[in-house]
């Protein structure tokens, strides 16, 4: 009988793998279990162009209806896998029916965190992981309407800039000191509050909301110093949290997500995991890692489909990550944070300019700041792992691929 693999998730990994085993010439069955109703579809624009409604919603989708017709893709929508019985292979659905798998994927991706203060259920309180989320808030976004922002990470930021521009009056509120704190140094976040600031944003630090206020609908967000900013709507990203409450049932070890090896497997053969929902190795960091990125999604689906297949190829690329905000492209490549010491390339004021983060000599990782060229050759050298001089690091006109 052909050989099953079924992949649980739909979102970037799930199409990926199904992607990657027919592109290697698996002609056993595919079945993907998705709980939205879409098509996988891409999340990054939902903060970005999707939001700014200047991207159709079939642009969104990785692949057309017709690529899992023509890949005979079974697609279960809108239906959740609620158990795995490892031993027997199964997988229960939520309608109650149950499938018999050869190869398992797990790509269960991440929910949002939530706020648990007083008024969080008001009405108007929006997240945005979903492309439902995206288009609920981009109903009420437009000229004159009042937006506080709850986080000024990644999703905090690009809502701003894209509500800003359609003419909403937008509040930021940031709980630690600087915006982007968990990824940039502060030069980096210097830079991004000016640009903020100068295009109309209002930005708070230190500010942990406290309640919400309304009596349906939120109308005023209190912060933890008592002061209040009256809003028509909110949008609160403050991070996510991988999904493993599947896994973790089902026996598989979890810890920051379900863990797995360089080879996308956990510790039961054939049973893979891949994206945001995973935590692995990483030879740049020394230690398992979380990874919160298309490009991660990506790569361990494709590695899951070719361990399957009888390709043994590890996963050991060099993370990277983008934000676009108003005319300004970040891209991150590597992992900061264990760093001592950052070296600063060009000027911020000319909005062409890159972070460099050193590890023990070492190129850890980069920000580049409209500035493609410094992402790309600053990726080969920490690919590259060779010892770096600082002060050739700090001069704009040396091309970093040049000092692999
Ligand atoms: P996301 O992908 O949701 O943007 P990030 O981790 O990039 O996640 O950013 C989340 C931001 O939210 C961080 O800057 C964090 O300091 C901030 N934050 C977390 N909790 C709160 C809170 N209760 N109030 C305000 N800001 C918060």
């Amino acid at each position: 009988m052909a050989e099953h693999f079924i992949i649980v998730g739909g979102g970037q990994s799930a199409a990926q793998a199904a992607v990657t085993l027919r592109q290697k010439k698996f002609d056993g069955r595919i079945t993907i279990v998705g709980e939205e109703p879409h098509l996988p579809y891409q999340r990054p624009p939902l903060s970005k162009r999707y939001l700014a409604k200047k991207l159709e919603p079939e642009r969104l989708s990785i692949r057309p209806g017709r690529f899992y017709a023509e890949a005979d893709v079974d697609l279960k929508l809108g239906v959740r896998a609620v158990e795995l019985d490892l031993d027997n292979k199964r997988v229960r659905l939520g309608d109650e029916s149950e499938l018999v798998y050869d190869g398992l994927l797990l790509a269960t991706g991440s929910r949002v965190r939530e706020l648990d203060v007083p008024g969080h259920d008001l009405d108007g309180i929006y997240y945005l992981r979903t492309r439902d989320d995206a288009d609920a808030i981009s109903a009420h976004l437009g000229p004159g309407k009042r937006l506080v922002i709850v986080g000024g990470g990644y999703i905090g930021l690009e809502v701003a800039s894209v509500a800003v521009s359609l003419g909403a009056e937008v509040v930021v509120l940031e709980a630690t000191q600087r915006v982007m704190s968990r990824v940039v140094c502060p030069e980096v976040s210097a830079y991004y509050d000016r640009r903020h600031r100068d295009a109309g944003v209002e930005l708070h630090y230190g500010a942990s909301v406290a309640a919400f206020h309304g009596h349906d609908s939120v109308d005023a967000v209190e912060i933890d110093s008592g002061e209040s900013y009256p809003c028509d709507l909110v949008v609160a990203g403050i991070g996510i949290s991988p999904r493993v409450e599947l896994a973790a049932k089902g026996g598989l070890a979890v810890d920051n997500g379900i863990v797995v090896d360089d080879f996308a497997l956990t510790e039961i053969e054939s049973v893979f995991a891949a994206g945001d929902c995973t935590s692995h190795p990483s030879a740049h960091a020394g230690r398992h890692i979380r990874l919160e990125s298309v490009q991660n999604a990506v790569e361990q689906a494709r590695t899951a489909a070719s361990v399957f297949l009888g390709q043994r190829l590890p996963y050991a690329e060099v993370p990277w990550f983008w934000s676009d905000q108003y005319d300004i492209k970040l891209q991150i490549a590597g992992l900061s944070g264990d760093h001592d010491s950052v070296v600063m390339r060009g000027d911020p004021d000319s909005g062409r300019f890159a972070a460099c983060y050193l590890r023990g000599g070492l190129l850890s990782a980069v920000d580049a700041i409209n500035s493609p060229r410094d992402f790309i050759g600053g990726k080969k050298l920490i690919e590259a792992r060779s010892r770096v001089d600082a002060s050739r690091l700090a001069n704009p006109s040396v091309n970093l691929a040049e000092l692999v």
